[in-house]
C-alpha cells in the first residue's frame, strides 16, 4: 500500500510554524498579514516545486492543482494557514501541508488520477481578524457575496480586498470556480474524545447545531435584610434554577451540551436582590430535531417553574446554525481506508466549525479527526504526535485514491 512520508511532513509543519511563531512554542498568524504571506509564499514554493499549478482567487483563497485524466472533475483537500493570536502549530496547517504531502506521494509513485486533485488553503478561517469567520470557504460556496465579504474591515478600518493586495494574493480566479466532486480535510479533534478512548482516527459525519442565546430577566431589587423571601422578585435564584435544569438537559437528551458562559447581574451587590440578569446561552446538538427539544423544553420551564414568576424574560438569539451532515460516500472513503490501513475509528461530530463544513453545503464533503493531546486546541500547547499525525494522513491519502475511483 502507498504511504506518506512521515519525516517529510513533519519537516514541513515545523518550517511553516515558524511563521509568527512564539516564544512560547506556539503561533500567531492573523489572516492576510505578513505572516501570513510567509507562509502562504513557503506553501506556493512547495506548491511550484511539485508541479502542481497554483491559483489565487479573488479573497485569497490558494489552490495548487494536480491535473488528472479528466481535468474539469475536482477531488479537494486542505484547511487553512491562518490561526489565533495564541494559536498552535496544528490547527489548519496540518490539512493543509498532509494535503500537500498526499499530492506529494501520488507524484512520486507516478500515480495517474482520474480526477485533478487540488491542495487548497482557505483565507481567513479562524475569523479574528475579519468577520465572519470561514470567510474564504463561504466565498467559494456563495460568490455572489464576494463584494460583501471584500469590504468586511479589521479593527484598524483596513478590508479584506486591501489586506489581500497588500500581500500580494488578491488573485485573478474568480471565487467558486473550482466545483469540488468530493472534499476531504484533515484536522486535529480540538476535544479530548478520540484521546480519552484510545482511538486513532474520527471520522467525523457532520458538525453540530449551534443556537446563541441571550437572556433577559427582570425583576425587582430589594434589601437583603428586610425583603421576605416569598416577596421577592429574585432574578439570579431563578436563573440559577434554569442553570441547574439545562445541565439536566444534557444527560436526558442525546448529544446535548449548554453552556452559560456569560451572566451579568445588576445592581450586583452584596446585599441588594438582583432586579436584571442577561445571560447568554450557548446551546449545541449534532441533532436539529434534539436541538428543537432542548430550547423548547427550556421555554417550559420558565414558564412554569415557580421562580420565573412575576419576573419578566426576553431573548434575544444571536446565532443560529443548523446542524450539518457529511457525505456519506465521503465518510465511508475515509472508514474503509481505516480498516485496510489496521487503525481504530469512531464516528463523530465537530464541535467546532470548519472550511468542510462550509463546502458540505454545496459539495460532497466530510473530514478527518485524529486525537489532540489533552483535547487542548487554540493554545500554544496544541499537539498531536507524529505517528498519529502520519496516521491521518494516510487515511487522507487513501480516502482520496478510493474517492478517485468512483
Ligand atoms: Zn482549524
Amino acid at each position: 500500500m502507498v504511504k506518506i512520508k512521515s519525516q517529510r511532513l513533519q519537516s514541513r509543519l515545523m518550517e511553516m510554524a515558524r511563521f509568527g511563531g512564539l516564544s512560547s512554542g506556539g503561533v500567531k498568524r492573523l489572516t492576510l498579514t505578513e505572516e501570513d504571506k510567509g507562509a502562504r509564499n513557503l506553501l506556493r514554493k512547495w506548491m511550484n516545486d511539485l508541479g502542481l499549478e497554483v491559483h489565487v482567487d479573488e479573497i485569497g483563497n490558494m489552490f495548487g492543482i494536480l491535473s488528472g485524466k479528466n481535468k474539469d472533475r475536482f477531488i479537494g483537500t486542505g484547511s487553512h494557514l491562518d490561526s489565533v493570536p495564541t494559536g498552535g502549530k496544528y490547527d489548519g496547517p496540518l490539512g493543509v501541508l498532509a494535503a500537500l504531502e498526499v499530492a506529494e506521494t501520488i507524484v512520486e509513485h507516478k500515480i495517474q488520477l482520474n480526477h485533478s486533485l487540488v491542495v487548497a488553503n482557505y483565507t481567513n478561517e479562524e475569523g479574528v481578524r475579519f468577520f465572519p469567520d470561514m470567510m474564504g470557504s463561504l466565498a467559494h460556496v456563495n460568490p455572489n457575496k464576494i463584494s460583501e465579504y471584500l469590504s468586511a474591515k479589521d479593527e484598524k478600518g483596513i478590508t479584506v480586498k486591501e489586506a489581500a493586495a497588500d500581500i500580494g494574493y488578491n488573485g485573478k480566479m474568480k471565487c467558486g470556480a473550482i466545483r469540488y466532486n468530493a472534499f476531504v480535510e484533515l484536522h486535529i479533534e480540538q476535544g479530548p474524545i478520540l484521546e480519552q478512548k484510545g482511538i486513532d482516527i474520527g471520522v467525523v459525519k457532520g458538525v453540530q447545531a449551534i443556537l446563541w442565546i441571550k437572556l433577559t430577566i427582570e425583576g425587582k431589587s430589594g434589601h437583603a435584610g428586610t425583603t421576605p423571601i416569598a416577596a421577592r422578585k429574585d432574578t439570579f435564584y431563578a436563573f440559577s434554577r434554569l442553570s441547574n435544569y439545562a445541565r439536566q438537559l444534557c444527560s436526558e437528551i442525546p448529544g446535548q451540551l449548554i453552556t452559560i458562559g456569560s451572566i451579568e447581574l445588576s445592581p450586583n451587590a452584596i446585599n441588594v436582590i438582583p432586579e436584571k440578569v442577561i445571560a447568554t446561552l450557548d446551546i449545541r446538538n449534532p441533532s436539529d430535531e434534539h436541538l428543537a427539544d432542548a430550547i423548547q423544553k427550556v421555554h417550559e420551564f420558565i414558564a412554569k417553574d415557580d421562580s420565573f414568576q412575576n419576573l419578566k424574560v426576553s431573548e434575544e438569539v444571536l446565532v443560529d446554525v443548523p446542524a450539518v451532515r457529511f457525505d456519506q460516500r465521503v465518510t465511508s472513503s475515509i472508514s474503509r481506508s481505516c480498516q485496510s490501513l489496521g487503525y481504530s475509528e469512531m464516528d463523530m461530530f465537530s464541535g467546532a466549525g470548519h472550511d468542510a463544513q462550509i463546502l458540505a453545503t454545496r459539495y460532497p464533503a466530510a473530514m478527518v479527526f485524529i486525537p489532540s493531546k489533552d483535547g487542548i486546541s487554540h493554545a500554544v500547547d496544541e499537539y498531536s504526535s507524529p505517528e498519529l499525525i502520519e496516521k491521518g494522513a494516510n487515511v487522507l491519502l487513501q480516502a482520496i485514491l478510493h474517492l478517485d475511483q468512483d
